[in-house]
């Protein structure tokens, strides 16, 4: 059976991993940058990480949400002491398009509406809201045909009060920094607009956090950046450092009833036990404060780069942007540097989304590797 080809591949073989490092069947080295989509939180296969998976599937993997499982709940209070997020309630299921997919249906059947907002360049997975960083009409399109999508500029207010005051959107979902999209932001006039005007219309405010969340851009959640309350913030990626577990976090506005959500994986025992790991290392090994000061450190690098012309990003959610297209360049890093970073929407744009273990010696391998190869573009 051949593999059903919707990806183009690197013609790389990765067999195994340790922090920032990832190893083909050859041994050879590759510096992780781009952590599989900033999944990987916590660093490739970190020790505590693997004894507690692999001590709970000698035990119990898996068993059904209908029976207690005190993993969930010992999950639920530690990522409520470390985000911050107090009083809100979590339902686990398996990956972020599977997070928004849910979030989107409980503000519909909270407050009785249909319609959805999201904002041009936004990426929200596969789904009904699954906006245009593609510029794919198959993907831009509602896959249901009962959520309608309106896609807003990011910054535009005024247009989002017209939408709202229709009385027909259920929900705005919003990156507070964008991922796939190339790492906009608007300002904190902009999000707590939002924040008030959903407010004012019934409206949900959906946070998805599943790039931007679990410390990746220094404060748990991006939103805390600025004055706003999600009524659902959506997880997972850096949740599980690899291991499938979405979710999301509703606020107490939003009432639970038997049935009103469900799934058969989400929340298993082998999930919970590898997300409450990747939260217990993210404190014991301050790794939001590692992200802030490696971000520093990084930028402050950059800046001494007159090829880059803008530094996007924040936390370990960082872009360079030249004024060329970045594909050979990315592949130049390799192939010859074996260094792994990320692509975005703008072909100018390499993202740089690392693992949060990394540190000053790894940022400093990845500019050695660039400016060589500016230097050769440039002489
Ligand atoms: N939301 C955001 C912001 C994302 O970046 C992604 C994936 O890139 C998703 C949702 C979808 O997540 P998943 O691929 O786990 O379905």
């Amino acid at each position: 059976m051949s593999l059903f080809n919707v990806y183009p591949l690197f013609d790389i073989t990765p067999v195994k991993a340790k922090d920032v490092f990832v190893f083909d069947e050859n041994n050879t080295k590759y510096l992780d940058l781009y952590g599989g989509h900033a999944v990987i939180s916590i660093g490739h296969s970190h020790p505590k990480y693997v004894a507690a998976i692999s001590e709970q599937v000698s035990k119990l993997g898996f068993y059904s949400n209908s029976i207690q499982n005190p993993l969930q709940v010992q999950l639920a209070d530690k990522l409520e002491q470390l985000s911050g997020c107090k009083d809100y309630d979590l339902f686990l299921c398996n990956s972020g398009a599977e997070a928004n997919e849910n979030a989107l249906k409980l503000a519909s059947f909270h407050n009785g509406k249909k319609k959805v907002v999201a904002f041009k360049n936004s990426f929200h997975g596969r789904t009904s809201a699954a906006v245009a960083a593609t510029d794919n009409p198959k993907i831009i399109a509602p896959i249901n045909a009962q959520q309608e999508v309106e896609i807003l500029a990011l910054g535009d207010l005024e247009s989002l009060e017209k939408a709202l005051a229709k009385n027909d959107v259920c929900a705005v979902i919003i990156e507070c920094i964008q991922g796939v999209g190339g790492l906009d932001e608007s300002t904190a006039t902009f999000y707590e607009g939002v924040d008030a005007l959903c407010k004012r219309y019934n409206t949900c405010f959906i946070a998805d956090e599943v790039q931007s969340g679990f410390g990746r851009t220094g404060d748990f959640f991006a939103f805390q950046k600025y004055k706003v309350t999600p009524d659902i913030i959506s997880i997972a990626k850096g949740m599980g450092n690899g291991f499938p577990i979405g979710g999301i976090l509703i606020h107490p506005n939003i009432k639970a009833s038997f049935g009103l959500l469900g799934t058969t994986f989400g929340g298993n025992h082998l999930a919970c036990v590898a997300s409450l790991t990747v939260l217990e290392v993210i404190e014991e090994e301050q790794l939001m404060q590692n992200a802030k000061e490696i971000s520093t450190y990084f930028i402050e690098k950059a800046k001494e780069i007159t090829a880059i012309k803008k530094i996007k990003g924040r936390g370990l959610m960082l872009g360079l942007e030249f004024d060329f297209p970045i594909a050979e360049l990315r592949k130049k890093l390799i192939f010859d540097h074996k260094i792994f970073t990320g692509s975005a929407k703008n072909p100018n744009l390499i993202r740089i989304l690392p693992p949060l273990t990394i540190k000053k010696e790894h940022v400093d391998l990845f500019f050695e590797a660039l400016k060589s190869e500016l230097k050769k573009i440039t002489t």
